[in-house]
């Protein structure tokens, strides 16, 4: 089965069988390949040993937001987060319950923030001491100029945390270029292709260490994990993880640099999309997106105005062949999405494309273009 959903992505067999052991995390032989693995990321974000680190959580992207939220933003502190779509909404919701104080900048969902925007909202409210920036925004596909933004930022002396859970390992992100970032945020299972189940933030020490004690929480504390590093060493864990991921992310890690790293993981997603964008289009289907602004990420496409389109059974036809996407409907208009991430090449695209001509007829649907047009 190939998975074409945003995350948990496919992964590779030799990734999948690295869970296949029992490992005990305290050990002598975990405790290095731990602190290789944060030493291998801290690196590929560009970060320098003695101003950066990498940290590691137990769980998913949204317990990395969160920690990430509440370490390095007060109690009572505010957070201009622009509302690019659903995993801004998302960060939003995590800061509210966190009880820091959220201003919305409503922007136009479809097309790459204008930075001018955020530093307009930035000069007209000093109060604001920290930006939340989806990188990749999954909600709609649009990939946003995360340096442009963090630059603006950065010249309003405000800080900047950026859900990059989606993007980082595909999209280029170098954390020593960007001084007002507090928190890069991703996870093992997206752009990385390794198992579901750790959530990472890479950040400067020295702001780690200006943070001790705001998060008012112990488990969502990335200022504490840093504390326990300091105190126990780079590869101890505060709490149990999840050993068996650990070691199949170790895995993923090795087949991302034999691959050629992050360009050649974005160049194969960058075809991905390509693909499905012909082939779509050369069914008479419609993408969500211009061309122009379609990220390589995930694609949402119009589905057909045809009484007879129901998005379970057609998801249900595709699975029969072997091709399995979301069930759920993410945009305001009926659409289906398609992730182009994970261990799976433009051939895979282009037979995902031959089994949807194949299903739209067996599930009835005549007509393919979109009840109405994108905007
Ligand atoms: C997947 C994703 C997350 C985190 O999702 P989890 O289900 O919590 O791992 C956060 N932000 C973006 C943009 C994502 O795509």
């Amino acid at each position: 089965m190939k998975l074409l959903i945003p995350g948990p992505v496919t992964t590779r067999p030799e990734v999948r069988a690295a869970m296949a052991q029992d490992l005990a995390p305290w050990d002598n032989d975990f405790r290095p390949m731990y602190a290789s693995v944060r030493e291998r990321v801290r690196a590929h974000a560009g970060g320098a040993a003695d101003s950066h680190v990498c940290l590691v959580l137990q769980g998913c992207g949204h317990f990395a937001t969160e920690a990430a939220v509440r370490t390095f933003i007060p109690a009572g502190g505010r957070i201009l987060i622009p509302m690019l779509g659903a995993y801004a909404d998302r960060m939003a919701r995590l800061a509210r319950e966190a009880g820091r104080v959220v201003v919305e900048l409503p922007v136009n969902q479809l097309v790459p923030l204008d930075p001018a925007l955020v530093a307009a909202a930035l000069a007209a409210d000093p109060t604001l001491s920290h930006v939340g920036v989806v990188y990749s925004e999954t909600g709609s596909g649009v990939i946003h100029d995360a340096a442009a933004i963090g630059a603006v930022v950065h010249a309003a002396g405000r800080r900047m945390i950026l859900d990059a859970v989606s993007a980082f390992g595909a999209l280029p992100f170098d954390v020593s270029a960007r001084p007002e970032l507090d928190a890069l945020v991703f996870t093992s299972n997206k752009c990385f292709e390794g198992m579901p189940g750790l959530g990472f933030a890479v950040g400067r020490i020295d702001r780690l260490l200006e943070c001790q004690g705001n998060a008012g929480s112990w488990s969502f504390d990335f200022a504490d994990v840093y504390a326990q590093t300091a105190r126990s060493g780079p590869g101890s864990f505060r709490f149990t993880p999840p050993a068996q991921v650990l070691a199949a992310f170790e895995v993923a890690l090795d087949i991302y640099d034999a691959e050629g790293g992050q360009p050649a993981r974005l160049a194969r997603y960058m075809a991905n999309r390509n693909a499905l964008y012909d082939g779509v289009v050369a069914l008479s289907l419609q993408p969500c997106l211009a061309r122009a602004v379609q990220g390589p990420i995930v694609m949402n496409v119009h589905a057909p105005d045809d009484p007879a389109w129901n998005l379970q059974a057609f998801v249900d036809a595709l699975k029969a062949r072997g091709y399995l996407i979301s069930n759920f409907y993410n945009t305001p208009q009926p659409s289906f999405r398609v992730g182009l991430i994970g261990a799976i090449t433009p051939d895979d695209m282009r037979g995902f494309v031959a089994a949807i001509d194949q299903v739209l007829p067996e599930i009835g649907v005549r007509h393919r273009g979109p009840a109405r047009q994108a905007a």
